[in-house]
Formats: C-alpha cells, sequence, structure tokens
C-alpha cells in the first residue's frame, strides 16, 4: 500500500497536476502535520478525495508513550497492519534559561526511528531479534515516525533535529525505503532535515556499506561493532560468518566521511565478555588509520538473558585507556534507561502485558 508519505516531491508533481498543488500539500504534511485531508483548506475537495482514496495519510498510530525521568519518550507506534515498531525522542540538552527567564538555548532533539518489524541479523543480545524477521518499513512509515513525534511535541517545523537510525531492525537490510526515506528527510520543502543530521546504524553488511557509500549522501554511519575478534563477534552477530571484521573495516575505508566528522564504532559492552583491556588494546589497533570514535554502551538486560551488565568501573577503564591513546571514546549514557531502554524492550512489555 502506497501512502501520502512515500513520494518524493518530483513524485507527487509528476503525480499532479497543476504541479504546485504539490508544494501545498508538503506544506501541509510536513510544516503543519496535519492528520488529515480535510485540513488542508488551498486543496480543491476532489483531489483531496482522490488523494485520500489512493494515498491514505493514517498510516501509524501511536498506541504507548513512556516518559523518563531526563524528558526522554519512547512511543509505541501500531502499524496498518496491526504490527508495530517502536521509536525514541531523546532530549539530548535541556531548555536553558538566564535569570531573567529569557530562553539562552533550546532544547535539542535526536529522534531514534525503527526500519523493520523484526530483524533478520538476530543478534543473541537484542530483543528485537527474538521474534525473527516480519517485514520492512515502507518509506512512509519512516517518514510518519518523525512527523507523528514533530506534532505529538508540537516541535516547530523549523526546530531542527537529528535522526538515528537505530531502532527496530538493521536499516542497510532495508535498502531502498530507507536510503528514499533520508531523501525525502532533506528536502528543504519538507522536514528539512540535514543528511550531516542523519546517522544510520548498522550490524555490519559490508556490501550494502560499500553500496551506501557510493551513493554519497552525506549522512554519518555508525558501525555495531562490538567484538574486536571474529569468534566473539559471531556468537554476539550470526551474520558475522558472512561479513566478518576484516571486510567491515575495508568496507568503512572506503566509505566517504565528511573530513570534520568520525565514524563510529558502537560498542556494546558485555561483563566477562569483552570488557577487558586487552580487547581495548585490540580495538585500537583495529581502527588504527580510521577516523573513528568509539561509543561504549552499557548491556541492558531482561528476563531470559544470560548476558550481564558490565561494571561501571570496567566501562571507565575502558574508555580511559582509549582516550588516552588518542582514540576518542564516549559512554552512551543510558537515556531513559528507566524506560525499557534498549530497543525492542517496550514492544516486549506490550506483549507480555497483553498475554
Ligand atoms: N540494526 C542496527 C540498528 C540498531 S539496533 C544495528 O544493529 O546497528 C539498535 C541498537 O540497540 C544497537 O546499537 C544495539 O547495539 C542496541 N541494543 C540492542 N540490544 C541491546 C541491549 N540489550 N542493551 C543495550 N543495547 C542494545
Ligand atoms: Fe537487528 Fe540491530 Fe537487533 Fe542486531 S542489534 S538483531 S542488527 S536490530
Amino acid at each position: 500500500m502506497t501512502s501520502i508519505y512515500d513520494f518524493t516531491l518530483d513524485e507527487l508533481k509528476e503525480n499532479l497536476k497543476p504541479s504546485f498543488r504539490a508544494k501545498q500539500i508538503y506544506d501541509w504534511l510536513y510544516k503543519k502535520y496535519v492528520t488529515s485531508y480535510d485540513e488542508m483548506l488551498n486543496v480543491p475537495k476532489d483531489i483531496k478525495e482522490q488523494l485520500q482514496e489512493k494515498y491514505p495519510m493514517d498510516i501509524m498510530t501511536i498506541i504507548k508513550k513512556e516518559q523518563s525521568r531526563d524528558g526522554s519518550i519512547k512511543y509505541l507506534f501500531k502499524l496498518r497492519d496491526n504490527h508495530t515498531v517502536e521509536a525514541v525522542l531523546l532530549l539530548m540538552k535541556k531548555k536553558k534559561k538566564d535569570e531573567d527567564g529569557n530562553i539562552i538555548r533550546s532544547e535539542q532533539y535526536t529522534v531514534c526511528i525503527s526500519s523493520q518489524v523484526g530483524c533478520k541479523v538476530g543478534c543473541t543480545f537484542c530483543l528485537t531479534a527474538k521474534g525473527g524477521f516480519v517485514r520492512n518499513l515502507t518509506v512512509g512509515e519512516y517518514i510518519a515516525q518523525i512527523v507523528n513525534i514533530k506534532r505529538d511535541n508540537e516541535i516547530p517545523d523549523n526546530k531542527s533535529l537529528n535522526i538515528v537510525y537505530m531502532g527496530m531492525g538493521e536499516p542497510l537490510d532495508n535498502f531502498d525505503n530507507f536510503t528514499k526515506a533520508v531523501e525525502i528527510f532533506s528536502d528543504e520543502n519538507g522536514l528539512a532535515i540535514n543528511r550531516r543530521r542523519q546517522t544510520v546504524s548498522t550490524s555490519g553488511i559490508a556490501t550494502k556499506i560499500k553500496k551506501l557509500g557510493e551513493k554519497d549522501l552525506g549522512i554519518q554511519l555508525a558501525i555495531s561493532l562490538h567484538a574486536v575478534d571474529d569468534e566473539l563477534r559471531s556468537e554476539l552477530i550470526p551474520m558475522n560468518k558472512a561479513y566478518n571484521i576484516a571486510s567491515i573495516i575495508e568496507a568503512v575505508k572506503a566509505f566517504p566521511v565528511d573530513t570534520r566528522k568520525k565514524v563510529m564504532f558502537e560498542y556494546l559492552v558485555i561483563k566477562g565478555k569483552n570488557d577487558s583491556i586487552e580487547a581495548a588494546r585490540k580495538l585500537l589497533t583495529l581502527l588504527n588509520g580510521i577516523h573513528a570514535k568509539v561509543n561504549l554502551i552499557y548491556f541492558n538486560p531482561y528476563p531470559g538473558t544470560t548476558y550481564q551488565r558490565p561494571e561501571e568501573k570496567d566501562m571507565i577503564k575502558f574508555k580511559d585507556f582509549l582516550n588516552e591513546r588518542g582514540l576518542i571514546c564516549t559512554i552512551r549514557e543510558s537515556k531513559g534507561l528507566d524506560i525499557s531502554a534498549a530497543c525492542g524492550q517496550l514492544k516486549e512489555k506490550e506483549a507480555n502485558q497483553n498475554a
């Protein structure tokens, strides 16, 4: 099913005559976040009826919302076929006021969105993987996650935000829809989210990283590395047998990165598995020659897993070891840890409650 959110502006212009209608509609969708065609006041009724028939707008609804103490909000969306996916609004910096109450810095938002219902990659630490793979999200479902969150929080159309493709599923396994979504998001006539503000996180499908690099979209790259040797990485990410660490590093080296930016390597830390200084030392060697930064992530346990959350002191030791040797390393703040943080966990909670 095609929705109105599936179209680039050019495609909509081809579909609609006179073509200025397309721009009007883009305006209603992406500047005013309307929920129905009825609200498009300057669009003739017959056109609206035709569009309603062919390209529905109501492709997802918010069925659950959890707010964390730090201001982050996690959303569970229901799709037309009743499947659900998550997205999270992260409040990176809070609004700051001076003594007189004037706003001196507005809040900064990042939205984490999903790519698939389920996932084929099957990582052993990830809840999303447990349900297997159901289907790819459509282009429109990518776009509607952001529109819904902007609307729900009354985020003004001129307020820029960052997108991270780090929700449920593997974005590069939904390559065509993902890259088209990047294009629609960045259209100045629409949501106008600069490509430099969009970061794709991948579990490391080396061939697709190459293909993405060739498209030269101008987006940022994050690699879910999680391990420094193939044996452990294959245990954590079974797909590593097909795309091993060396093949990923090679693909990253060929990826066009903005000279001011770095490729982010995400490293999920599991107690006793990959949290040693020896692993940090190997990581340093592995990333030698790459414009890289490392982001350490605390493994977030859930019922039924045998993996454990790492000790804070080991995380800090690991981080300091890299920083002292010139490799920038940060520890991901567990934003919204009190609201079922990691991907797939809100969905799981909802399913258990209904069981
Ligand atoms: N499939 C892509 C997109 C993001 S997956 C990828 O793997 O890169 C979502 C993110 O959640 C990844 O960074 C993954 O490492 C993290 N994640 C999954 N399960 C987790 C858990 N139990 N605790 C902490 N982070 C987890
Ligand atoms: Fe898929 Fe990413 Fe979860 Fe791995 S971590 S199963 S790639 S969503």
